[in-house]
Formats: structure tokens, sequence, C-alpha cells
């Protein structure tokens, strides 16, 4: 069976259409996860006509709005095909790819990934800022992902890592980069939100930067441990310069001690922070509870 997970979130025009126009293209076996995110309009009220009409769907509510991770990462628990395919509910992930995405799974791919070809019709800054957050996630954490869409085919084995992942704020897309596996990746063509318009602004896209950036690096932690190491060799420039004068004897009395204290303190207090800024990051890792490794297979297991 082919479980398809949507997360929907104030969708109330177009939703049922949509949901009826990807059903066409889903072999008999499949099961539609809808997570409402906790819509304000009557979009769990279409939801449920679905469910009503069509007991193949299903609806999961939430009791607030908590953001398209949380949806999907609900999605794919309550969800119990042998694959599971997660898309949006604006049918700018186009549904035609669907069967070619199965046949992929068929031959044995335990991911299958979409990249646009194309990032359509978006407006400059939007595509500098996303060009900017990639190029960052890529040098801190060496995630690459530019182009990478939320529209992905996962096998259950996949999803049964996932599933178990304890962190809570979490970036899905990362997710499944880091997960590994055997991947292929489509390229497909993401066409215009026909209904509706988009439901990132521009502080929930900010926050969804920071919290993919920080959940898969503590380099920035390490930016105190960098600027020690150059604050301190300014220091001892300085202080080499300031002892100089004070033995030829050009500086003012009581001056040098001060130049000196201010040096030496500050780049103290740095090192001293650089320290913790590395145990802090290694505490953070260790709560993720990340596995340390995923087995994808054995061979003559006992
Ligand atoms: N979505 C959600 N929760 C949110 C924001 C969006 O579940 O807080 C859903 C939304 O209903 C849609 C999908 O995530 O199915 C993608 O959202 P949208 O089309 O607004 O994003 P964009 O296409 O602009 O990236
Ligand atoms: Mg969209």
């Amino acid at each position: 069976m082919i479980s398809v997970v949507i997360p929907v979130f104030n969708e109330e025009n177009g939703i049922q259409e949509n949901i009826k126009e990807i059903i066409k293209y889903l072999p008999k076996e499949y099961e539609v996860v809808l997570v409402d995110d906790g819509s304000k309009d009557s979009t769990w009220k279409k939801v449920s006509e679905l469910c009503e009409e069509n007991h193949q769907i299903l609806g999961v509510r939430f009791s607030r709005n908590f953001g398209k991770e949380a949806a999907l990462m609900a999605g794919i628990s309550h969800a119990s095909g042998d694959a599971v395919i997660l898309m949006d509910s604006d049918l700018q992930h186009p549904p035609e790819y669907i069967p070619e995405m199965i046949q992929k799974w068929q031959e044995g791919y335990k991911i299958v990934e979409t990249v646009k070809k194309s990032r359509g019709k978006e407006s400059i800054f939007y595509k500098m800022s996303a060009g900017l957050f990639y190029n960052t996630l890529k040098k801190l954490s060496g995630l690459d992902m530019a182009n990478s869409s939320d529209y992905k085919l996962l096998d259950r084995s996949v999803v049964d890592k996932i599933k178990n992942f304890k962190e809570g704020q979490l970036f899905f897309r990362g997710l499944v980069q880091w997960v590994g596996f055997e991947r292929y990746v489509m390229e497909i063509d993401v066409h215009e939100r026909k209904t509706g318009k988009s439901k990132f602004r521009f502080k929930s896209l900010m926050k969804l930067a920071l919290n993919a950036i920080t959940s898969f690096s503590s380099s920035l932690l390490y930016i105190t441990a960098v600027l020690g190491t150059v604050f301190f060799v300014c220091a001892v420039i300085l202080g080499i310069q300031t002892i100089y004068n004070k033995v030829v004897g050009v500086s003012e009395t009581g001056f040098t001690t001060v130049i000196l204290l201010q040096l030496i303190i500050g780049s103290l207090v740095m090192f001293c922070l650089a320290i913790i800024g590395i145990y802090v990051g290694k505490i953070y890792e260790e709560v993720k509870q990340r596995p340390q490794f995923i087995v994808s297979e054995v061979k003559n297991k006992k």
C-alpha cells in the first residue's frame, strides 16, 4: 500500500478538488493522510467531508498551528503504507510524477527525491534569500539541499527510522538527507499555486532557516573560539609594543598596566567562552539523541 501524507493549513479553497486530483494518480491500494495543521478556516470541515466520502482518507487535526515540519512528522507516524509520499496540498507538487516515483521505489530505491528544475515565479528577494540560506547551510553542516523540495517518497524502512528520532525541533528535509540510503533524484517542474496564497511568511521562513542551521551544525558556537584566537594574536602584538614603549620610556606612567590588563582579561574571557561553547555544542549533539549510525542492510545475519 502507498500512503500519501499531506499537511494542510488554511486551505479551505481548493483542498477537496486538489485531493481528488491527487488520488487520480494513485494505485488502487492507497491511503491519504491529511494533517490539518491547526487551520483557522473551514479546512477541517472540508477534510472531515472527504474522510466521510472516502474511507481511504485519514484526517489528523492539530490543536493549533505547529508548523509544516511537525505536520509531516505527525503524518508519517499515522501512515501505514509500505511507501510514504510527502507532498503539498496546493498541487504545486505535480501529482503526475507519482507513478514514476512509485516505479523507482519498486526498482529498489529507498528514497525518491525531487529537485526543482526552475524555482518557478518567485521574487528576486526570495530567490536571493533561498540561495544565501542553502549556501550557509552547506558550508556549516555539509548538507547540500539547493532546490530540494518536500515532495518525496520514503520507503517504510526509512520512515521507521525517522519516526524514532527524538529531537523536538526538526528540519524534515535535512533529516531525510541526513539518514542516507539509496536515493533517486528526479527533476520536476513546480507549478504555480492555483488557489490561496503561500502560507509561509518572512518570519516563519527565518525561523525555519535558523532552526535548520542550528539543528545540523554547532559551528556558530565555535565563533567565540575563532574570535578568541584572533583577539589573542592581536593582544600579543599590542602587548609587545606596550612593553617596548615602557622600556624605551615613551609611555605615560601607569598606562602600560591598564593596556596589558585589558588585553589579558579580554583574551581570557574569550577563551573561557570558547571552552564553554565547545562543551555546550557537545551537550547539544547529545541531547538530540540522534542515532550514531543507520544500518540499511545486514547479510548472513545469524
Ligand atoms: N503548511 C502547513 N503548516 C504551515 C504552513 C504550511 O501545514 O504552517 C502546508 C500548506 O497547507 C501546504 C504546504 O504546507 O500544503 C506548503 O505550503 P505553501 O504552499 O504555503 O508553501 P510554499 O509553496 O510557498 O513553500
Ligand atoms: Mg505551495
